[in-house]
């Protein structure tokens, strides 16, 4: 059997896989993106490798094009940790490069219905 290779990211990658991410025209872009999976929002401070909770919610840190496995910064993108199984392509170049031509907004009513506090409102 093949052994698998751990790889361990530093938190400079997530960094730079957060600074590659879709922005939301409603949002900072230091505390929300878009994950152009499930074109839904990823919030900064459900990082991983932040938290105890693996939740789905929490998002990691995702290779965009994984056919080339470049361990390189700009090779790095933030997804849910749900969605990684979910990507179409193991090149996601295109598709994000799509994603980036659309402007993305937060959607207000999430809130709302999932009583979540908007920390971003003082
Ligand atoms: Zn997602």
């Amino acid at each position: 059997m093949e052994q698998q290779k751990i790889i361990e990211f530093q938190a400079s990658d997530f960094e730079a896989a957060w600074e590659n991410t879709p922005t939301l025209v409603n949002k900072k872009a230091a505390e929300f993106r878009l994950c152009y999976i499930c074109k839904y929002h990823l919030q900064k401070n459900l990082a991983e490798h932040l938290l105890m909770n693996h939740d789905g919610f929490n998002w990691t840190l995702d290779l965009i094009n994984a056919k080339k496995p470049f361990l390189q910064p700009d090779n790095y993108i933030a997804v849910h940790l749900n969605c990684v199984p979910n990507r179409r392509s193991l090149d996601s170049r295109k598709q994000i490069k799509r994603v980036l031509k659309t402007p993305w907004k937060f959607d207000e009513s999430w809130i709302e219905d999932n009583s979540v506090i908007d920390t971003t409102k003082n």
